[in-house]
């Protein structure tokens, strides 16, 4: 993907970016007042219409919500990764995200596992990627001892 176009984000989305930056990982905007999370970021609070929030660093985990592939691209820097799928991950932060993968299409699947990380792309802007984890969601009862 070297020489792929770098969207030049504004205003909210260019502070979530330089908050990632800052981190060096995934941060998602967070309600000051009531903890609500809330991505892509917004002015107010849709819970509890307060102004006040941050960018909170988060763990990145979360699972594959969806995908779409792309056969072909506008862009040469992603001539070569085509077909290549775009994911929505479901964080574990109940906020969805957008991300690159480098998993085939027919590799993934809905509900899989994933964990996010961030690449610099250039100073205001942040690539998300997901890739799948071995951590598999713990959907058991839990065990009653040993
Ligand atoms: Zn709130």
């Amino acid at each position: 993907m070297i020489g792929s176009y770098v969207p030049r984000p504004e205003w909210l989305m260019l502070d979530w970016h330089h908050a990632c930056l800052e981190a060096d990982m995934v941060t998602i905007q967070r309600c000051a007042s009531c903890a609500t999370w809330r991505h892509p970021p917004r002015r107010f609070c849709a819970a509890c219409r307060s102004r006040e929030s941050a960018f909170v660093p988060v763990s990145g985990a979360g699972t594959v919500r969806s995908y779409a592939v792309s056969h072909r691209s506008m862009d040469p820097g992603w001539h070569e990764a085509t077909p290549y799928a775009t994911l929505v991950v479901a964080l574990d932060e109940q906020v969805s995200l957008l991300a690159a993968t480098t998993s085939t299409p027919n590799d993934l699947a809905l509900g899989m596992p994933v964990q996010c990380s961030i690449e610099r792309r250039s100073d205001d802007f942040v690539l998300v990627w997901a890739e799948p984890s071995d951590e598999t969601p713990d959907i058991r009862p839990a065990a009653s001892g040993r």
